[in-house]
């Protein structure tokens, strides 16, 4: 463990030095994390989603290689250039229907408060200046930024403790019915409840379309989806669709928002969009909401980050996106769908285990009690896999090139890990 970063460097959701060692990477290829001691690690995680293409990718290489010789960077206030517009031409080919306009962000985060600021700021140039509030379902997860905070789960969300700081939100009870299971009708109650009692408040509904990510990763069903679309139409509410998790594939459909064939007013994308390459987001809108926006006072959209549209991270964005293109991502996506069905089904019968799931590349053993990581990092080791648990979840979305073999030992590992875990590897 290097003496440096225990003593100096930060790591997400941690303490600076622990508790659970971090391991030092040396390199990656493909679907395989080389630590600096030569240990080989299959890559369950896809660098929390990103990496859907493998590490060291020759295309993607090779876009960043090019694009570098021309430019790494010019600000985008006042000037534009071939990568940005060749971004937003391959996304719009494949964003859901009516999604038009495009606002590069530098993180999901970001991309999450420029949407809350683009709905605020549309019913106000509307004229509809007490149209402000925020709504959303529980178990949501939706960034780390102050106004992404506000929209995760107040309670089970990482961010209670800033709970009294953040502006208060209109929650509703997460969706119920799973993924594939019969519709019940119940599930949207609360729905119309929020809509008829606070309608009049709220400018948007935000919410991560079919999978709950890092608030539980739970599928529900994709009929939610359009009664809430119904609904935000009949009370002039902007639907939000995080799909910074989901996007580019996950899921098993390009947006996991098409499982509904719905379209959201404003759209939330990140993550995979540069195949992990580096970072950057994007928020959509529709016509209707850049017009509208364009159409009140002041009369532009306020915001800019200073590394708005960064032309080295577009380049690889629309470099990636081709690439996703040009091959059988779908076949690719039901093949392992398919090998985490088969390989984590017998994590089923063990004790320790409350329910197995699986949709498109993402496959989720949730435990009956959370599990201390500091417990399982040898034991991830030795089994040669590399996954990220939290809380009462072992999950994985690995990169899509990983192969049935890496598959198998991927999903071999999470069983023989949950089914080695004791007492003393759980939280009371
Ligand atoms: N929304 C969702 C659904 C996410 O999964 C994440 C990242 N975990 C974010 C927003 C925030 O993105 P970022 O970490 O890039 O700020």
């Amino acid at each position: 463990m290097d003496q440096f970063d225990r003593e100096h460097l930060w790591h997400p959701y941690s303490a600076l030095g622990g508790p659970v060692p971090v391991l030092k990477v040396a390199r990656a290829d493909g679907v395989l994390l080389q630590l600096d001691d030569g240990t080989q690690l299959i890559d369950g995680m896809a660098s929390w989603w990103c990496a859907v293409h493998g590490y060291n990718h020759p295309v993607l290489n090779q876009a960043v290689i090019d694009q570098l010789g021309r430019m790494s960077h010019v600000m985008f206030g006042g000037l534009t250039h071939e990568p940005a517009i060749a971004l937003g031409k391959a996304l719009l080919e494949i964003v859901p229907a009516g999604l038009e306009a495009i606002f590069y962000a530098d993180s999901g985060s970001v991309s999450v408060e420029v949407a809350l600021k683009m709905a605020v700021q549309y019913q106000a140039a509307r004229g509809r200046p007490g149209k402000n509030n925020i709504a959303t379902t529980r178990s949501g997860y939706h960034g780390d930024t102050w106004n992404a905070m506000s929209v995760c789960d107040p309670v089970t969300g990482m961010h209670g403790l800033f709970g009294s700081a953040l502006p208060v939100r209109c929650f509703v009870p997460a969706p119920r019915t799973a993924f594939d299971g019969p519709w019940d009708p119940a599930d949207t109650a609360a729905l119309e409840q929020l809509f008829a009692e606070r309608g009049d408040e709220l400018a948007a509904f935000i919410i991560e379309p079919v999978v709950q990510g890092a608030g539980g990763m739970r599928f529900y069903h994709p009929q939610y989806l359009r009664e809430l679309r119904r609904l935000c139409d009949v009370h002039e509410v902007l639907l939000i669709c995080d799909e910074i998790a989901t996007g580019f594939g996950r899921s098993g459909r390009l947006f996991a928002c098409e499982h509904a064939g719905i379209s959201p007013d404003i759209l939330c994308i990140g993550k995979a969009l540069t195949g992990g390459y580096m970072t950057l987001a994007a928020t959509l809108c529709t016509r209707a909401v850049a017009d509208g926006i364009a159409s009140g006072e002041p009369g532009v959209f306020m915001h800019g980050p200073t590394f708005m549209a960064n032309p080295l991270a577009c380049a690889v964005a629309a470099a990636s996106i081709r690439l996703l293109l040009a091959q059988d991502w779908q076949g690719t996506v039901a093949m392992i769908e398919r090998g985490l069905h088969e390989g984590l089904a017998p994590a089923r019968a063990l004790p320790q285990v409350a329910e197995v799931r699986v949709l498109g590349a993402i496959g989720v053993i949730e435990l009956k009690a959370p599990l201390r990581l500091e417990r399982i990092q040898q034991r991830m080791l030795e089994a040669g896999i590399w996954i990220r648990p939290f809380g009462r979840l072992v999950y994985v979305m690995p990169p899509y090139v990983i192969e049935p073999a890496q598959l198998q030992q991927l999903c071999d590992g999470m069983v023989a890990l949950v089914a080695s875990l004791q007492e003393e590897d759980m939280r009371a």
